[in-house]
Formats: structure tokens, C-alpha cells, sequence
């Protein structure tokens, strides 16, 4: 008897004790938009045959389809790994039976967790607001502005700034966002001491990496992680190298390659902060693949790739989800891309 209640002693004594601090993992979700198999293997090779997804663990297959078409868009994709459900192109957070779903973001917040959203895009583009808003149409950017300012969000890093403040309501969302500091650079962003800080990169969208005035999305991931990183509580993070997209409608192979590469070191910089934090799970995946991307040719000196594309648009191939950390072996296989949202549920659960 005094055996039974020692052991359950040892048992429960970590959940009793430790309930309130770190016990579930942090989660770090990393989406290219648009970035296949192809995508990786071309900026690995620029990049002198590396790259950072070799470091992880597990790897799964996703099937990107949405309700309605074999070849989804950023919306209904982004709807299906943040919330769990196939959903019509271009719908952002509602089912089809048009009703609203709670988002791993939303669910997590109230899990206790912290919450914070990175783009190369604006912050009201369909990846990142799959995370936080419920719209028929992903072009209602207004709409969703309004809604990330009543959003759960701790945290962000992105473009938009217009969205917020040039309105046909005439309103001014961040004046309204009362508990935010919105702040207008990245060495203001890491200095900030409020419980939740944003930074708007551009007005409109971001300019590609390659036009030498972006800010690397490795250094936002930084400050993020340092401002979640001060506080007790879990955290999620959604990070999105999201014009690794713009370059496969271009059929830019040049343009694909640099995003790549600038999501690549924000990669590394999440694997360097998980050597530190081990409670950490990582998963990093795509949407959907753009633009048919293929490398019917090279060379090998040098790792040169000659690349093709087979269309402007996106396509059906499916995507590869590389993880690491806690519960990393539950993303191995092939599955939906709502697959994605219940093992995330899994961890949050836990
Ligand atoms: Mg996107
Ligand atoms: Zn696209």
C-alpha cells in the first residue's frame, strides 16, 4: 500500500507541483507559402547543399486539396491547418456550414498560452489571418483588420499598417488597440516592456528580400522569441515566409530562391532557440506548392540549378512537414492538412 501511494506520489508530482509553469510545449509553426519539395530543393542547393531541414526529426507528407478544389489557395489551407476543417478557396475561418472556427491560436490563448504571428506579407494576408479571423472572402481586409484588433494575439510582425488606418469606417484600429504597443522599428520592438507589442514593417506589402531594405525574417523571429521568451507561460508561434508564393506566380526562380533563403535562416534561428528551450515543438510545412516547380536540369559544379515552371497558379502536389521537439513523431506520415491543426490540439491538450 505505502508502494502505491509512494509511486502515484512520484507520478503526480510533477503535474501538481509544476501545473502552472511550463508543462505543455511551446509551438513554433513555420509556413512557406507555396513552398513544395522542389522549392526547398532548389534554395538547398544555392544555398551549397544545405539546409536547415536537416535537422529535424520526423517528416510527414500533407494533402493541401480544400472543399471545393483539388488545388487550394492560402485561405482555405491556412484555414484547415489553423483550424482543423476543409474549407471553400478564399474563405478564412468558417466551415462550410458557415460557421465560425476557433482557430490553435484562439484555443491555445486560452490554454493559457501566449500567442504571437509573423508575416513577410501583410498581417491581414490569408496565411496569417487564418489564425485569427472569420471571413467569407479573403480579400475583406478591413474586415479582418478589425478583427486582429479584437483578436487574441500577443504579438506580430508584419505589413499592413493601411489596413488599420485608411478605412472606409474612418476609425483608427490602432488608436483603438489600447492594449498594444504599436511600435515603428525593430530595436523599439525589442525594448518594449508591454504585455503585447506589434510593429508594422510596411504601410501595404512588403518588398521582396532581395531588394536589400526588408528586415530579415530571422531578426523578427529574434524579437519575438525574446518577447515571449520573458514571460512564464507557453507560447504559440505562427511564422510565415510567405513570398516564397510571390516568386512561384512569378515563375521567378531567383525571387523563390532568396525567400527560401531568408525562411531557411528564420529556420536556423528556431532550431538555435530550441537548443535552450527544449520544451519547444517545431514544425515547419507549406500551404500548397506554386507555380509547378520543377529542375529538369543543372549542374553539378557548384550545385547550379536550372529550374522550370509549369504554371502561374498553385497546384495539388502535396507538401512536406519536417518537426522536432516534444510530440515531433506524431507529424510522420501522410495525412490531411487538418491533420496538422488536431496534432497541434494533441500537444495544447496535453
Ligand atoms: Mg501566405
Ligand atoms: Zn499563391
Amino acid at each position: 500500500m505505502k508502494k502505491v501511494i509512494l509511486l502515484s506520489c512520484i507520478i503526480f508530482f510533477p503535474i501538481n507541483s509544476f501545473g502552472q509553469e511550463k508543462t505543455q510545449p511551446n509551438i513554433i509553426l513555420m509556413i512557406g507559402d507555396g513552398m513544395g519539395l522542389t522549392q526547398i530543393t532548389a534554395g538547398m542547393y544555392s544555398n551549397g547543399n544545405k539546409t536547415a531541414l536537416e535537422d529535424f526529426t520526423f517528416i510527414g507528407l500533407s494533402k493541401t486539396h480544400s472543399h471545393n478544389s483539388l488545388v487550394t489557395d492560402s485561405a482555405a489551407s491556412g484555414t484547415a491547418m489553423a483550424s482543423g476543417v476543409k474549407t471553400m478557396n478564399g474563405v478564412i475561418g468558417i466551415n462550410i456550414k458557415n460557421q465560425k472556427v476557433k482557430s490553435i491560436l484562439e484555443i491555445s490563448k486560452e490554454k493559457g498560452y501566449q500567442t504571437g504571428l509573423i508575416a513577410t506579407s501583410s498581417i491581414v494576408h490569408a496565411t496569417p489571418a487564418s489564425f485569427y479571423a472569420n471571413v467569407l472572402s479573403r480579400k475583406e481586409y478591413q474586415k479582418i483588420a478589425f478583427q486582429m484588433s479584437e483578436s487574441d494575439l500577443d504579438y506580430f510582425i508584419g505589413g499592413g499598417q493601411k489596413h488599420f488606418t485608411k478605412r472606409n469606417d474612418k476609425r483608427n484600429l490602432l488608436q483603438e488597440m489600447e492594449d498594444f504597443d504599436i511600435v515603428s522599428s525593430l530595436s523599439r520592438f525589442n525594448k518594449s516592456q508591454a504585455p503585447k507589442v506589434g510593429l508594422f514593417t510596411n504601410r501595404d506589402e512588403p518588398t521582396r528580400i532581395s531588394d536589400g531594405i526588408r528586415i530579415p525574417l530571422k531578426d523578427a523571429v529574434s524579437s519575438v522569441l525574446n518577447q515571449l521568451d520573458k514571460d512564464r507561460k507557453p507560447f504559440f508561434m505562427m511564422v510565415e515566409g510567405s513570398q516564397i508564393d510571390w516568386g512561384g506566380h512569378a515563375n521567378d526562380m531567383s525571387y523563390v530562391i532568396s525567400e527560401f533563403n531568408d525562411f531557411n535562416d528564420a529556420i536556423q534561428t528556431v532550431l538555435d532557440f530550441t537548443k535552450d528551450h527544449p520544451n519547444t515543438l517545431v514544425i515547419v510545412t507549406a500551404d500548397h506548392e506554386t507555380g509547378g516547380f520543377s529542375i529538369p536540369k543543372g549542374k553539378i559544379k557548384n550545385f547550379r540549378v536550372e529550374g522550370a515552371f509549369s504554371t502561374i497558379g498553385h497546384t495539388a502536389t502535396m507538401v512536406p512537414v519536417f518537426t522536432k521537439g516534444p510530440s515531433a513523431e506524431i507529424f510522420s506520415g501522410i495525412y490531411d492538412n487538418t491533420s496538422i491543426f488536431k496534432k497541434m490540439l494533441k500537444v495544447v491538450n496535453q
